[in-house]
């Protein structure tokens, strides 16, 4: 995926709402949506116009594709494999997109943003079933436990996490087990189970023109 290079809060100012990439910063009142909530550049404010039907399909792809920090061709990816299972193409990406390794490190708090996630995942600290997974696309299964590696939980970061837990609330397919730094997958992620708002329909219709 090509490197995203300039200030993530712009991404969020772009899409109009909060896409949580940099931890505690994004529940503060420095918040940059919170702060100047218009489109990032020097005609940002004039650029606010109610966008046409295909505008607002292509920002609800693009909102989503940025939360989870994923390429275009990738997301794409996600949205054919949802179309090929059963049941509603719109949740079932949403679950996928949910599903992945990086994700569930962010869910289960063991790190303050998804990019942070995605690179302690990256960085071997993360094990799957007892085996090191480094693909932050990795899909985890029902019943697969994620865990921090033996070794990294003397990074001061993880000590603290260890120590003082997270303060950010478990989604219900996870269960986290905060002493040991390991958190099961009960079961997957059904739509109610995403907080973000999302109008997972108008991606469908994005890619259905
Ligand atoms: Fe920046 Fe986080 Fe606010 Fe987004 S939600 S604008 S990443 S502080």
């Amino acid at each position: 995926m090509a490197r995203y290079t300039d200030s993530v809060c712009k991404q969020c100012r772009r899409e109009g709402a909060k896409l949580f990439l940099k931890g505690d910063r994004c529940y503060s009142a420095k918040c940059a949506v919170i702060k100047r909530n218009t489109p990032p550049g020097q005609h940002g404010q004039a650029r606010q116009r109610k966008p046409k039907e295909y505008g607002t399909q292509l920002r609800e792809k693009q909102k989503v594709r940025r939360a989870y920090g994923v390429g275009e061709k990738q997301f794409r990816k996600y949205y054919d494999m949802a179309s090929n299972m059963r049941g509603v193409t719109g949740e079932n990406m949403l679950s996928l997109l949910e599903r992945r390794l990086d994700n569930v490190v962010y869910r289960l708090g063991f790190a303050p943003s998804r990019p942070m996630a995605r690179q302690l995942v990256t960085h071997g600290h993360i094990r799957v079933d007892g085996a090191k997974i480094d693909i932050a696309s990795y899909l985890v299964k029902a019943g697969q436990v994620v865990t921090i590696r033996e070794r990294s939980r003397d990074i001061p970061y993880i000590k603290d996490l260890r120590e003082q837990g997270s303060s950010k609330p478990v989604s219900k397919w996870l269960e986290l087990d905060a002493e040991n730094l390991a958190g099961k997958v009960v079961a997957l992620p059904a739509r109610d189970d995403i907080d973000l708002t999302i109008e997972e329909h108008l991606i469908v219709e994005y890619y259905s023109r």
